[in-house]
């Protein structure tokens, strides 16, 4: 039995210039589950994230809601609105900006009382060690362990209905991996629906999902329980297209945008 949606994305079909990026991803996520979206580089996971979020630039078509409310063509204030936050794959740093001021702003511009938001601060502060860092620049001086938990951190205050984790594991060691882990299981909730994205399954093996997707190609090719992710750990994702039968995609062009270089974990422990 699957309980009442908090994401339905449904045909997305998200272009860049020429390039077709995302093509039909169809995907349903109830209040109380977490999802997996796992699939190798380049096969579509950030800019589902970015789409998904309203960054401008993109060529969308298809429907997507949270908890009923139609995303289609709102601007990105709009859509955190509704319910929906991204943590991306690249947290960037905002100086000058502290943590505990950015929190106040963004609840307050979703209607929380200023006191709730400063009780909710303390409460999570305490829960995820953030205490010294609601004082500094969001994201300033942070570790790349650091970075990440904030991120679930300020999900923690904020309460979104939808919370999208893109890689929030990679390029953290393992004692990093396991805390934000921890920190994503305190995020578990009947009123929050968290979609889980990477490419590795080492995480998954602290927060287990209700359900995994595997994305390869721009499209949603094959959903299962969580034995999926323990498949592809034992197969790879050869395993999973030689299963499908589809094609290996072709070599990468030799020219890479600089983030391309970061997308990887240099090393896997
Ligand atoms: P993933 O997060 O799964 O690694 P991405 O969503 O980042 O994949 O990228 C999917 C594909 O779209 C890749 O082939 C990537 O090179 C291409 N792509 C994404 N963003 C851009 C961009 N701004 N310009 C050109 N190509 C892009
Ligand atoms: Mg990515």
């Amino acid at each position: 039995m699957t309980g009442r949606p908090a994401l339905v994305v449904e045909g997305l079909d998200v272009g860049l210039g020429g390039l077709e990026i995302l093509s039909g991803v169809n995907l349903r996520v109830p209040f109380g589950e977490v999802h997996a979206i796992m699939g190798p580089n380049g096969s579509g996971k950030s800019t589902f994230c970015h789409a998904l979020a309203g960054k401008p630039g993109y060529r969308v078509s298809g429907s997507a809601t949270v908890d009923g409310t139609a995303l289609d063509g709102l601007p990105v204030d709009e859509r955190a609105q509704a319910g929906l936050m991204c943590a991306f794959q690249y947290p960037v740093e905002v100086p000058g900006l502290e943590l505990e001021v950015f929190l106040e702003e963004a609840a307050g511009a979703r209607g929380t009382d200023p006191a709730e938001t400063r009780d909710r601060m303390a409460a999570e502060a305490e829960r995820f060690g953030m205490g010294e860092f609601l004082g500094r620049a969001v994201n300033g001086g942070l570790s790349g362990g650091e970075t990440k938990t904030s991120e679930v951190f300020q999900a923690a205050v904020l309460r979104p209905k939808v919370l999208l984790l893109d890689e929030i594991d990679s390029g953290l060691d393992i004692d990093a991996v396991r805390k934000v882990a921890g920190a994503v299981s305190e995020m578990r909730g009947d009123e929050v629906a968290i979609v889980m994205i990477t490419h590795y399954n080492r995480i998954l093996n602290y927060v287990r999902p209700d359900r995994v997707h595997i994305m390869m190609g721009g499209r949603i090719v094959d959903s299962g329980g969580p034995r999926l992710a323990d498949d592809l750990e034992e197969g790879g994702y050869e395993a999973v297209r030689a299963r499908l039968g589809l094609q290996a995609p072709a070599p990468q062009p030799a020219e890479r945008r600089p983030a391309d270089f970061f997308t990887d974990t240099p090393f896997d422990l």
